[in-house]
């Protein structure tokens, strides 16, 4: 028998990347697909010539041919920083739904079992604290991250329908913000933005009042999380994330703390509809996986600036915004 099969969309990204990584680990074949819109060949290099892995370059949001059979797909394509999907409004909505739907058909043709990347921004603005995956949400459809949130609820709610009328396997994760190794360090999310300010001597933006909460999850956890979902057999949203809450301002101090830096803090505007808290309810996870996370902010911290801190002069200067 040959080994499993599995499809990971998004394997340029950070989190795809990662993913690759392990599957690869648990002795899979993987396929990786992206089309670099905000994703990184480098994040794949080190892949290259790995006999069990194989890249297709491709926009999921067009028809997708596989040669052969699949026992897994991950679908991870997707932008995922708020600059990002500002930027990049049309295409975020397409692959969170017409990506999917290619996705859904693909595994529908397979057999396979698709599990699909949500996201805790379809809680929106939460007026429920800690998020508990009952919780429908409070998402301003129409506001400029609507792109984003939209297309993930689309995306929940076209993966039960294939589930309940096609009876295909399916997974939900609900991703609560992840950081670590391989994010991008212009993409705009509070931790590369932070690091590269205090790497290159500016001052940490903070928006807003900085008294809006975050809960931040190292991708180790995170992926650990995901592998277990998939081979678990419930096919309901899982919050994956760590519930170690901050609020920003006091995030900005501990990344002044942890680089060193003599910067400061200065205070930018809001943007439009930004969460004022988040905090995952993984009482489910634990329940059904088994899971929760194991490596505090402070180590996984280190960790991400030691991979800022490698980067080359170059690469910390490329401004995109
Ligand atoms: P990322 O931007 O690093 O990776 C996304 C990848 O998808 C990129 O490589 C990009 O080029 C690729 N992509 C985008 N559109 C595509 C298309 N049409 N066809 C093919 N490839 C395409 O982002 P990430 O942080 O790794 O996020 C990955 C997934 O996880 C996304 O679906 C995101 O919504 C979800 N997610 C991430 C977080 C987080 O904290 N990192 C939180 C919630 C949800
Ligand atoms: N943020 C900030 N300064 C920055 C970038 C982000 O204060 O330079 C804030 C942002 O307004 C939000 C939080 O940090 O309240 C997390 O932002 P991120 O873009 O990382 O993720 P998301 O809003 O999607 O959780």
């Amino acid at each position: 028998m040959g080994l499993k099969k599995v499809l990971i969309t998004g394997a340029a990204g950070f989190l795809g990347s990662h993913l690759c990584d392990r599957f690869i680990h648990e002795g899979y074949q993987v396929i990786g697909m992206d089309n670099f819109i905000t994703g990184d060949k480098k994040n794949l290099a080190h892949l290259k010539n790995h006999e069990n892995f194989t890249f297709i370059e491709h926009d999921v949001t067009k028809f997708i041919k596989i040669e052969g059979n699949l026992d897994y797909i991950l679908h991870f394509a997707s932008p995922a920083s708020p600059i990002d999907y500002l930027k990049i409004p049309i295409q975020t909505l397409k692959v969170g739904s017409l990506g999917t739907h290619n996705l859904l058909g693909l595994a529908r043709a397979k057999k396979a079992r698709l599990l699909i990347a949500s996201t805790s921004e379809v809680y929106g603005d939460p007026l429920v604290h800690p998020q508990t995956e009952e919780y429908y949400g409070n998402v301003n459809t129409i506001g400029p991250r609507g792109v984003y949130d939209e297309a993930k609820r689309f995306q929940e709610s076209i993966t039960m329908a294939y589930n309940r009328f096609h009876g295909l396997e399916t997974r939900i994760v609900r991703i609560f913000n992840t950081y670590g190794p391989r994010m991008r360090l212009n993409d705009g999310r509070v931790i590369p933005a932070f690091m590269g300010q205090a790497l290159r001597g500016e001052d940490l933006t903070v928006f807003g009042d900085g008294k809006q909460t975050r809960s931040f999850c190292y991708v180790d956890d995170q992926i650990e999380g995901i592998y277990r979902l998939l081979l678990s057999d419930y096919s309901y949203p899982v919050n994956i994330g760590n519930p170690h809450e901050i609020t920003i301002s006091d995030f900005a101090e501990e990344i002044i703390k942890l680089t060193g830096t003599t910067q400061k803090v200065i205070y930018k505007d809001l943007p439009v509809d930004d969460p004022m808290q988040r905090q995952p309810d993984i009482t489910l996870a634990k329940k059904i996986l088994g899971w929760e996370p194991k490596v505090n902010r402070s180590e996984g911290m280190k960790i991400t600036f030691d991979y800022f801190k490698s980067l080359s002069e170059e690469e910390l200067n490329k401004s995109e915004h």
